[in-house]
């Protein structure tokens, strides 16, 4: 196995800074985001998987919402593992809302960080039961409120509860991954949402982030991607790309 030839390590003749025509220079797009490149990326990805979705296990936007916030720098295996459980016990927000700190605590240690994760779990839905009627609220400014919940905690739910377009979701997956695909030269998770969302067409965003999901657990792993099954790989000039 050796490692791949990337373009990116080949000097340019053109600066990575190119002046304008009218003089002033401002920084380029990476060469990954050319829209026909983009465009077979995402029919590749449609092609492998065209039913990518949430691997948490959920039959409501609540519990979407929790299982996302126990998903936490945890495997949505484990999480699932967690729910099943803890969603027979605790069905609506109100239980979860005003029980036993203890109790919750214990039913999600596993899942780890689980005070804080009982807190923000608990304070949530407090705040779903006396602001928002009970039901999870549809937006991402409202979501944003929540304690315990970022954008891609409300992305997750949006798009995947919903259907809502309201970004990308941006987790260790995705952000590998779009590193690996050129579509980013960032590392900070907002700034490659805000990248992604400038290069993916909105009715693809839900889609494109699942099947990054997915391709990442599945083929394009951290350690050691499996290039040599790589739908991509004609495409795709990652320096960690394996050949
Ligand atoms: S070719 Fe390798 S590095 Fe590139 S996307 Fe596929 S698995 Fe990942």
């Amino acid at each position: 196995m050796k490692k791949a030839t990337n373009p990116r390590s080949v000097k340019s003749k053109k600066p990575a800074h190119a002046a304008s025509k009218n003089g002033r220079s401002g920084p380029r797009r990476p060469a990954g985001t050319d829209p026909k490149r983009v465009r077979a990326i995402l029919a590749k990805l449609d092609e492998a998987y065209p039913s990518a979705t949430c691997a948490l296990e959920h039959q409501n936007p609540f519990q979407l919402l929790i299982a996302t916030i126990l998903s936490a720098q945890c495997t949505d295996v484990r999480v699932n593992q967690v729910t099943r459980s803890l969603f027979q016990k605790y069905p609506r927000p109100e239980d979860f809302a005003y029980a036993n700190p203890q109790d919750l605590e214990a039913e999600i240690r596993p899942t780890g960080f689980f005070r804080s994760k009982t807190k923000s779990i608990q304070a949530t839905s407090k705040k779903i039961v006396e602001e928002f009627s009970g039901e999870v609220p549809r937006t991402m400014e409202q979501l944003l409120t929540f304690p315990g919940v970022a954008r891609k905690t409300a992305n997750v739910v949006l798009g995947t509860a919903f259907g809502i377009p309201s970004g990308i979701v941006v987790d260790t997956h995705v952000k590998r991954l779009a590193g690996r695909l050129d579509l980013t030269r960032n590392t900070e998770p907002g700034k490659i949402e805000q990248d992604l969302m400038q290069i993916i067409p909105r009715e693809k965003w839900i889609m494109f982030a699942h099947q990054l999901i997915w391709h990442g657990r599945r083929v394009c792993q951290a350690r050691k991607p499996r290039c040599m099954e790589c739908n991509l790989e004609k495409i795709c000039y990652s320096q960690d790309k394996i050949i």
